[in-house]
């Protein structure tokens, strides 16, 4: 297994296969970048191998086809009608090798009505010796007719496996640098990489630090630019940093402000806020970061509304109420 933290999902699967008690729609549901999308295919190498054993076997015809198989789908962006309509036609048309097809369709969360209904269709009356794998990341979006058609698995993070994992990617990053670009990358280690290539981190990181925990701190238009588009993560830092702040008063050590300067910025900043209203402001944040999943949900506001209460915060301003 190329990632550690998937072994658990893969032995049940695998389990499922082997005691022929797979269904014939999966649906994986998992945070972005834990690798439900390889799994997904790992699962459907194995389920046309030809000589499968703990995994596909890697030699015979149908692996060395892989996705080139005929009977083989993936929908690998595409969340429309037409992308479900594609995946049953595949389905319809006759198998090449043993009958057994396999199709893959990715974020089905994502999905517009019309093609969930599509979709739930097919799930209906469901053709023999087909194998539906779906995933997605907010399984509260779906549909409960869709999920009740589907064998649920969550493919969960396994964070200490999962450093260990990045550890011997990168060894010449320290510990505490790859838990942050863990964070950053909403917990999704198969991200770890585009954030530490894209220095995203070294270069916004102490701006952020400084409009959040300095008196007065500035948000300038490439700062507002880059947190409008990254606004779940800037979200999940602050919310980090915060529970550090937390963390502190019961004098726990940080996890993710590291760094001498950060501390010496937090402890000028703790001696300004109450700690109840780190707590409340807590509560306020993963409410924002629930909101931002919705539909049409407008960031530039948000993010507006969240700065305004943070100041308020950090100014000793605002009431609990307020929050
Ligand atoms: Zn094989």
């Amino acid at each position: 297994m190329d990632y550690p933290w998937l072994l658990p999902v893969w032995q049940k699967l695998l389990s499922l296969f082997n005691q022929q008690r797979l269904p014939h729609a999966l649906l994986l549901v998992g945070q972005k970048g834990v690798g439900k999308s390889y799994l997904a295919q790992r699962l459907a190498k194995l389920l046309l191998c030809q000589s499968p054993g703990e995994k596909a076997c890697g030699r015979c015809r149908a692996c060395y086809l892989a996705q080139a198989h005929p009977d083989y789908f993936c929908a690998e962006k595409g969340t429309g009608i037409e992308d479900v309509r594609a995946v049953i036609q595949f389905f319809t048309q006759s198998a090449h090798q043993d009958g057994k097809k396999v199709a893959i369709l990715l974020n089905v969360d994502q999905m517009q009505p019309a093609a969930t209904h599509a979709l739930l269709k097919i799930l209906e009356e469901p053709p023999q010796k087909r194998c539906f794998i779906l995933t997605c990341e907010q399984i509260t979006h779906l549909l409960p007719t869709l999920k009740s058609r589907c064998l649920i698995l969550n493919v969960a993070l396994q964070s200490e496996k999962a450093l260990s994992w990045l550890g011997s990617i990168y060894p010449e990053k320290t510990a505490s640098d790859l838990k942050w670009a863990l964070a950053f990358s909403e917990g999704g280690p198969l991200n770890v990489k585009a954030i530490l290539s894209s220095k995203m981190v070294d270069l916004w990181r102490e701006p952020l630090y400084d409009l959040f925990f300095t008196e007065g701190g500035l948000v300038d238009d490439a700062l507002e630019a880059f947190i409008i588009a990254n606004l779940k993560v800037v979200l999940f830092l602050l919310y980090y940093w915060l529970v550090d702040c937390a963390r502190s008063f019961f004098h726990c050590q940080s996890y993710f402000t590291y760094r001498e300067v950060e501390l010496k910025k937090q402890k000028a900043w703790l001696k300004r806020v109450a700690p109840q209203k780190i707590f409340a402001f807590l509560d306020r944040l993963n409410q924002a970061v629930k909101s931002l999943s919705l539909p049409g949900v407008n960031k530039l506001l948000l993010w507006e509304k969240i700065l305004y209460q943070w100041r308020g915060l950090s100014e000793g301003k605002m009431m609990l109420g307020q929050l």
